[in-house]
């Protein structure tokens, strides 16, 4: 059994932003995820540091956290924030009145813009739309979702804190109507585990309100669905926006090597049923397209789905909803605490924070926003060009990861799932989607002695199970050529089809 002070479920970004304020305030905790670190909305969503630029018009409140925590974040994560910029352009029809409105709300938040003429903004993106009317300049950022919770997680573990990943808590235990434990079930080894805390933390996103029944609880929320595509390559190196009122399909973010383009809206049930409709697809790169033409001819790599925990709503649309966040005490021992942003979870974790040091008494006062991330300095940085100092035994030519980065992640965290090491190093993340790479570390892993021939065999079958899954969706032109080109490998050079 393992006793601590505070139980953290769920190691998305708030429930990883949490786990590091609590560290530094030298406060004891353990942190349960049911996958890897980002496993939910975190890893699937768009990867934009909010200038706030997006919510000026509807939600002034939401700009005002992007804004101040934007400047906070390219300060203390600056291996995991690139500081592209942003645009929001303007279109032959799109209103007059709205930018406007735009410029006006950004004033009174606090985000700086500069309009452009199109000359001066096609300068700074030649693919931009020639026939654009003008720009406006923000400080909008790319963000790694992966590397920031990594590097979270990073200050928690230096100081004690413990950390259960691929385990689910199934269980939540109650003593005299109180909150007391939680019991988690290891997902390999099927064995179950008991926790024992003081305080209980469910951050678990889209799944709030299932982890709360199991107290009894519940949370009130809407879950709306976004979708994503993935081009091959980076068609833009700042962010884009389309300047209206939000839709569908109106940001383009440069990643690494290439660009996410999104998102939909859509009301779902279930947070474990969101699957890309190829309607969606069509909407996305439609969209993306009249911003940036080259969407037309450019590969799709891969499409992929999120759900956003957002707080409910009495008039059925989605995207007036605040994209704020709220604290539920439930006044027994559990706290839930939903909405937000990825660009705010840093916020969501001080105010969190704050209120355990309430219940315990306790005054240390919060420091994430003063001191840098830990673990940086092991990493590359920005532009991705700085890899290619290391072109000794490149294992995956995308995204120039190298056996020894294998091999370190391998060995550091024991890992014995292929997403570990993806999650850690991008293995796989760019324009082949680990079709060349994957059985490469898979190779290491097996020599290296974390799992046998044959579970390396399974983890391989079921990678190409799911990475089909995200690319059927998008399959036609280039990327149809390329999905037989890996079909052609794996079923026949390599006879995947059969169990061994
Ligand atoms: C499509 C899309 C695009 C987005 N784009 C952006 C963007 O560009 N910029 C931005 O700022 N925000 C964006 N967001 C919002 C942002 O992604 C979320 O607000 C944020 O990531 C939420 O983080 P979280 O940690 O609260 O939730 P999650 O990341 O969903 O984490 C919850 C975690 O709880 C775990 N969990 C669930 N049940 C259990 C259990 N029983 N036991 C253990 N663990 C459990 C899950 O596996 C998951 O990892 C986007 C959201 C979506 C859906």
């Amino acid at each position: 059994m393992i006793k601590t002070d505070v139980i953290i479920i769920g190691g998305g970004s708030t429930g990883c932003g949490i786990a590091r304020d609590l560290a530094l305030r030298g406060i004891p905790h353990c942190l349960i995820e049911k996958g890897d670190f980002a496993a939910g909305a975190t890893g699937a969503c768009h990867g934009l540091l909010h200038s706030g630029g997006r919510y000026a018009v509807n939600d002034p409140e939401a700009a005002t956290e992007c804004i101040s925590e934007n400047m906070i974040l390219r300060k203390i994560g600056v291996k995991c924030v690139e500081q592209t910029g942003g645009l929001f352009v303007r279109l032959p029809g799109d209103s007059k009145r709205f930018r406007d409105m735009f410029l006006k709300s950004c004033e009174e938040v606090g985000i700086p813009t500069e309009v452009l003429s199109p000359s001066r903004a096609l300068d700074l993106v030649p693919s931009l739309n020639p026939s654009l009317e003008e720009a406006v300049k923000v400080p909008d950022c790319s963000i790694d979702p992966f590397r920031l919770c990594m590097l979270n997680i990073t200050s928690s573990r230096k100081r004690g804190g413990e950390i259960l990943t691929h385990n689910r808590v199934i269980d939540i235990i109650m003593e005299h109507g109180r909150c007391v434990g939680v019991r988690a079930q290891e997902e390999s080894t099927a064995e179950v585990r008991e926790i024992r805390g003081k305080i209980i933390i469910n951050a678990t996103g889209a799944w709030g309100d299932k982890v709360a029944s199991l107290a009894g609880s519940s949370v009130p929320m809407t879950l709306s669905k976004g979708s994503l595509i993935i081009t091959n390559h980076r068609l833009t190196n700042m962010v884009i926006n389309r300047l209206r009122p939000s839709s569908d399909g109106d940001i383009i973010v440069p990643n690494e090597a290439v660009c996410l383009a999104g998102t939909t809206s859509m009301t779902v049930s279930d947070p474990d049923e969101a699957g890309v409709e190829p309607g969606e697809v069509d909407i996305i790169a439609t969209q993306a397209q009249q911003m940036i033409p080259d969407f037309r001819t450019t590969r799709l790599i891969r499409v992929y789905a999120g759900v956003r925990p957002l707080l409910e709503a009495d008039d059925g649309d989605d995207r007036a909803i605040s994209r704020g966040f709220r604290i539920i005490d439930h006044k027994n021992g559990m706290f839930s605490i939903l909405g937000g942003k990825l660009s705010t979870y840093r916020l969501m974790a001080e105010k969190m924070s704050d209120s355990v040091m309430e219940v315990f008494g306790l005054k240390t006062k919060c420091r994430t926003a003063e001191l840098p991330l830990e673990g940086q300095e092991e990493l590359r940085g920005y532009p991705i060009s700085n890899r290619l100092k290391t072109l000794e035994n490149i294992v995956c030519e995308c995204e120039l990861v190298t056996a020894d980065d294998v091999e370190r992640v391998a060995r550091e965290i024991g890992a014995r799932h292929i997403g570990d090491i993806q999650h850690r190093t991008r293995l796989g993340m760019g324009p082949c989607q680990g079709g060349f790479c994957t059985y490469r570390a898979l190779g290491i892993m097996q020599e290296m002695g974390r799992m046998t021939p044959e579970e390396s065999m399974r983890i391989l079958r079921e990678f190409l199970q799911r990475r089909f899954k995200g690319i059927k969706p998008a399959l036609w032109g280039d990327q149809l050529r390329e999905e037989q080109l890996v079909e052609g490998i794996y079923l026949g050079i390599l006879d995947m089809e059969q169990e061994p």
